[in-house]
């Protein structure tokens, strides 16, 4: 089957210019109560109360063309509540926190964020086109600085330079994409100019909330400081437009690798046939559905996140049914900076000696029997490659 991909509906008095270029986009985002009656929208009493108190807690901002995606009746249209503030979001939560990711405990250098061994985050804005309701940065995301300072961009790159056991730097915020490309050049150049840096990742929500920021040249920026990986962030088929899906098509056509995280959310994606059409979309698109992220405890987000069980449940239905190609990994962020926890479905159902008998995904039975441990060989040359290993545990030391 072939996917159709349904472009935007262009509101009336914009041109197809306008609405097409990311810079008027970003000029005319909606941010007040007012902007989104303007733009049709009918608002619920919970909305209404989010504006005044949920804007305090957290910006609120969204793209017209992201907005034009949302239903202008429905409070329970998936995008409408991932872009719209409500009442809830002031409640007091069952596990409100802050920095939910104890990110300011692994936070070495201004916007580095070193967690991993070989890998870290640097912030290398704070704003985003669209300020996603359940955002697990809010102590971060949105306060307006924009592009780090300078003498901070400095000491960043000084310690990503200083850390020899780095092989990967993930670009973040707040969304990178959201700098100019002669930014983005600048910064993807310095990175590359740092020899243990092998891979550059660059996760971003444009793709998603303003596709029209998806140049001819931002693909080439891209595609000049390969290997480059794009992680982009689709939580429902709905987001996956003609815009959405020209611009995936432009970057993959230019040799950018492009994997999807997503974040599973309470009334707006939380089944297993939403995440099925959401995958196998993506993946025609060339993406590769990498993680499905439990929702991290930041302040305001308890009425967008599904249980544990409800999401071990979609997972467990998506196994068997879906291409591996296709399927993404459910992992939760283990609180205060204990770092990813992968939720694999468990198909072992019982465990004698060296037996281990199983129940597959479409109720077949069987046994596994594993080889004793004293006819494990090691490799013939993995002393060879003993120094790497070594070095990449020992990196963050
Ligand atoms: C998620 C995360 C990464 C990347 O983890 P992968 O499993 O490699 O995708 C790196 N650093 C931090 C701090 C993270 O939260
Ligand atoms: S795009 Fe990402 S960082 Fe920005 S508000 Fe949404 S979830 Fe937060």
């Amino acid at each position: 089957m072939k996917f159709v991909f349904e472009p935007s509906q262009i509101p009336a008095g914009v041109t197809r210019e306008e609405w097409n270029d990311w810079a008027w986009q970003l000029r005319h985002s909606l941010k007040t109560e007012a902007d989104f009656v303007k733009a049709g929208f009918e608002l619920s009493r919970e909305e209404f109360e989010g504006f005044s108190g949920g804007g305090k807690v957290f910006q609120i901002r969204t793209t017209p063309y992201y907005a034009s995606l949302a239903s202008k009746s429905v409070a329970m249209d998936p995008v409408r509540r991932i872009l719209m503030p409500t009442a809830s979001e002031l409640a007091h939560g069952r596990q409100s926190m802050l920095d939910p990711l104890g990110e300011k405990r692994n936070n070495p250098a201004p916007r580095i964020i070193h967690r991993y061994p070989d890998r870290l985050l640097f912030l290398v804005t704070d704003t985003c086109s669209v300020y996603c309701r359940y955002c697990t940065r809010k102590h971060f995301t949105g306060q307006d600085e924009a592009f780090v300072r300078s003498a901070d961009y400095e000491k960043a790159l000084d310690y990503i330079r200083s850390r020899k056991g780095l092989r990967e730097v993930i670009l973040s915020g707040g969304d990178p994409l959201t700098l100019g490309d002669a930014v983005l050049d600048r910064v993807l150049s310095d990175l590359r100019a740092i020899d243990h840096v092998e891979i550059i990742r660059i996760g971003s929500r444009m793709p998603v909330v303003c596709p029209m920021r998806v140049t001819p040249s931002l693909a080439r920026v891209l595609q000049k400081h390969q290997p480059v990986y794009l992680m982009t962030h689709f939580n429902h088929p709905r987001e996956l437009t003609a815009e959405a899906a020209a611009g995936l098509r432009l970057l993959a056509d230019h040799g950018t690798p492009m994997f999807n995280q997503l974040v599973l959310l309470n009334g707006v994606n939380n089944h297993p046939a939403i995440i099925q059409a959401l995958s196998r979309r993506l993946l025609y698109l060339r993406v590769k559905p990498y993680y499905m992220f439990q929702c991290d405890p930041s302040e305001g987000t308890d009425h967008l996140r599904t249980s544990v069980e409800d999401s071990l449940a979609i997972q467990r239905e998506l196994w068997g049914s879906l291409s591996g190609l296709a399927m993404p990994n459910l992992s939760l962020d283990i609180p205060d900076g204990g770092g990813k926890a992968a939720y694999v479905p468990n198909f072992e159902v019982a465990r004698e000696g060296a037996v281990r008998k199983f129940i597959g995904w479409d109720g077949v039975e069987a046994e596994y029997v594993s080889p004793p441990p004293e006819s494990i060989l090691k490799p013939l040359d993995a002393e060879t490659f003993f120094a790497e290993w070594d070095a990449l545990k020992n990196a963050k030391a």
